[in-house]
């Protein structure tokens, strides 16, 4: 057991999401900074070898080396694990690196994962494919269908592993009922929260035990750097993850940290208002002849519409796909789709998203290019379908932005 921790912000028990965006991290230095210190050190002097011992012993929490953990990094940790709900979170350096981190911390050869088929490319590659190589098994199913997931666990299943919504379709998986799968299989849940982050959601009020974050999207929010973190109980972000993080090193620099602790301070805000605009925004497009079909959880045309109501604070987020109406084959509704991304002149071109400036994208083309047309048409993933994240741009010109191209198909 640790005897000496590292000392907290002092805040009433019963502060509010907006505060605990702006206070949480670690007490103020002894200059008294408002705005939170930027440690760039890679390592910390010990006051004697005596003390270095106890820290390298893990009977004191101190700062030693930044792979292990750093100030700045430690104020991001606590501020997003706040936010969340949770009682602790482990920073990493993007994304993938705390996925990577929560299988290495978790499985080992000869377990098996349930996975749904519709989150990120990249984790479908790195459980099925990098994974596997090492022994781990991974089933992959639908992202709404309950029962596929009760049917997919095995005796030797350990983690269930979801995205809700998913990227493009905006699929939204029901968490409480995969918690419960999970509990009555031992195996524990963890839930991607990229798109929602917790100012809409938290994975962890319906049972999640951990939540995954892509710290690039919207914690960060002006697409400046690479960052991740993996959020849940003390004791296992403790026992499974922090010896990986110091075998392995997959940690967070100084810098990035700094950004994502400072971009969630305006994390709600920006997610209202880009939840506000992306929904008058799918409202319009789907009023618009030339589109076929609007992929969005805040319209009522959505599969999963209440669902997604309930478990994402009534929100359906920022981000939007559609489709353009069909004239011909694929290769035509390619042509469609490229004419309206090429036609606009505000969107930014990117695969990326959560940033202030909207993106826009051709998923077949780019996200989803390395699928096989099978594998896409499975998905869902057609060559017409256009993505969108909404930003901070005004509504009204993303409207004028899109019929430049929406206009003259
Ligand atoms: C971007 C993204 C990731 C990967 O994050 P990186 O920071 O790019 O490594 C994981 N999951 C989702 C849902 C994402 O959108």
């Amino acid at each position: 057991m640790m005897d000496k921790k590292i000392s907290r912000v002092e805040l009433p028990d019963d502060v509010r999401l907006s505060t605990i965006a702006v206070r949480e991290g670690l007490p103020r230095s002894q200059w008294g900074e408002n705005s939170e210190a930027l440690f760039m050190t890679s390592s910390f002097v010990q006051p004697d070898a005596a003390t270095a011992a106890a820290r390298f012993a893990n009977e004191e929490e101190a700062f030693i080396y930044s792979r292990f953990t750093n100030p700045t990094v430690m104020m991001m940790e606590r501020r997003l694990a706040a936010m969340e709900g949770t009682e602790a979170c482990i920073a990493t350096s993007s994304g993938m690196a705390a996925i990577l981190l929560l299988a290495m911390g978790l499985l080992k050869a000869g377990d098996h994962v349930v996975c749904s088929q519709s989150v990120f490319g990249s984790t479908i590659m790195l459980l099925g494919r990098e994974f596997a190589k090492f022994g781990v098994e991974t089933g992959f199913v639908s992202q709404t269908d309950v029962g596929a997931w009760r049917r997919a666990i095995k005796p030797n299943t350990k983690l269930l592993f979801a995205e809700s919504p998913t990227n493009p379709l905006t699929e939204v998986c029901d968490i409480g009922a995969l918690s419960e799968i999970a509990k009555s299989a031992g195996a524990l849940l963890a839930v991607d929260n990229c798109f929602c982050s917790p100012a809409l959601q938290k994975p962890a009020e319906y049972g999640a035990d951990f939540i995954i974050h892509s710290g690039t999207k919207y914690l960060d929010g002006q697409g400046r750097v690479i960052a991740g973190a993996i959020c849940g109980s003390e004791k296992l972000i403790n026992e499974k993850f922090v010896p990986v993080m110091r075998s392995a090193g997959m940690s967070l620099s100084p810098f990035n940290a700094w950004i994502v602790l400072k971009g969630l301070e305006t994390l709600s805000i920006r997610m209202r208002a880009q939840s506000e605009a992306a929904m008058k925004l799918a409202t319009w497009l789907e009023q618009q002849p030339s589109i076929e079909r609007v992929y969005y959880p805040g319209l009522k045309s959505h599969p999963q519409h209440e669902l997604a109501m309930a478990q994402q604070g009534g929100s359906g987020g920022a981000v939007l796909s559609f489709i353009v109406k069909s004239k011909g084959d694929a290769a035509q509704a390619r042509k469609d789709a490229f004419h309206v991304i090429d036609s606009t002149q505000i969107c930014s071109i990117t695969a990326n998203l959560g940033d202030t400036k909207t993106t826009i994208t051709h998923p077949a083309s780019t996200s989803h290019g390395r699928l096989t047309e099978e594998q896409r048409h499975a998905a869902g993933i057609t060559q017409g379908m256009i993505r969108v994240a909404v930003g901070l741009d005004d509504v009204d010109d993303l409207k004028a932005d899109l019929l430049r191209g929406l206009g003259t198909l």
